[in-house]
């Protein structure tokens, strides 16, 4: 089954080996048809019909996003050092195209990442974007810094028909989504999935199985979706890390997934690669 999160696609030619070409890259700015992502509030700016919205190149262009059907991309980098608060932006992934969104994460993926690395790891002189926004040098020891992405297992675990989800703290009412967790370092995907739920709701699970993965720009996570099996339904929930966790039937979701008034839970939005797991578990996935 070919599953298709919200933000996974092509989106742009990310033209790698034009990167490392200065001369390329000011040859492309220069280009009439190059166009620069308009960006507001901290984000790439969204019109009414959910495109993103590309204004003339300005000087202040250090990111070259790649290619669309051949003609440049690039974008500026926002101002601010504060983090993104993800909430805010859920009203605009509402009405984001769905083909569009996959640029939308890489152009925010990364402006997130040069906002939070200004300066370097190493000797803590400030860095500098390289390579077309796709590394940062650092200016004091020659280190040279790539966007970090970090893998975050999230994961249905079913038993005799029942999925396990869970609600974080700062859910709306009624929400339960898949549980979900950062990997560690020294960890498989294995081995993430089985101790996020042993941690969150004290279950052990086997037969971890891959489905399907997502990048989700807040701030660079990739989102990697698993199916498990879980060897009991007896719930120790972690109250530190969830509000609350249940089993919920095949029907329960069923209903949830259609909005229904009496649902058992409030769904996930479609911007979230739990919603998709859902969709896929109650069309026949085992
Ligand atoms: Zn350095």
């Amino acid at each position: 089954m070919l599953l298709e999160p919200f933000f996974a696609g092509d989106g742009l030619d990310r033209a790698d080996p034009l990167r490392a070409d200065p001369d390329a890259i000011a040859r492309l700015r220069d280009q009439p048809d190059a166009r620069a992502l308009a960006w507001y509030n901290g984000a790439p700016q969204v019109d009414e019909d959910g495109r993103l919205l590309w204004q003339a190149i300005s000087d202040e262009t250090p990111v070259f996003l790649g290619m669309e059907e051949g003609a440049p991309r690039f974008s500026i980098l926002p101002d601010g050092t504060a983090p993104i608060d993800a909430r805010a932006h859920f009203a605009l992934l509402a009405m984001l195209d769905p083909a569009q969104a996959p640029i939308f994460a890489a152009a925010l993926s990364l402006a997130n990442w040069h906002r939070r690395h200004r300066f370097c790891s190493v000797c803590g002189q400030e860095t500098l974007p390289n390579r077309g926004g796709w590394s940062r040098a650092c200016e004091g020891c020659g280190n040279e810094h790539y966007p970090r992405v970090d893998p975050v297992v999230i994961m249905m675990a079913e038993h005799d028909g029942s999925l396990l989800l869970g609600r974080s703290h700062h859910y709306p009412p009624g929400r339960y989504s898949a549980l979900a967790g950062f990997v560690e370092p020294g960890e498989t995907i294995e081995a993430a999935v089985v101790r996020e739920v042993k941690e969150e709701a004290g279950v052990e699970v086997a037969d971890i199985r891959y489905l399907a993965s997502q990048p989700w720009p807040f701030p660079s996570s990739l989102m990697i979706g698993a199916h498990a099996r879980a060897l009991s339904d007896s719930l120790t929930i972690d109250r530190s890390e969830l509000d609350d966790a249940r089993w919920f039937s095949r029907e329960d979701v069923v209903g949830a997934l259609a909005g229904d008034d009496n649902a058992a839970f409030q769904a996930p939005p479609r911007s979230a690669i739990a919603r998709t797991l859902l969709e896929a578990w109650v069309t026949g996935l085992k």
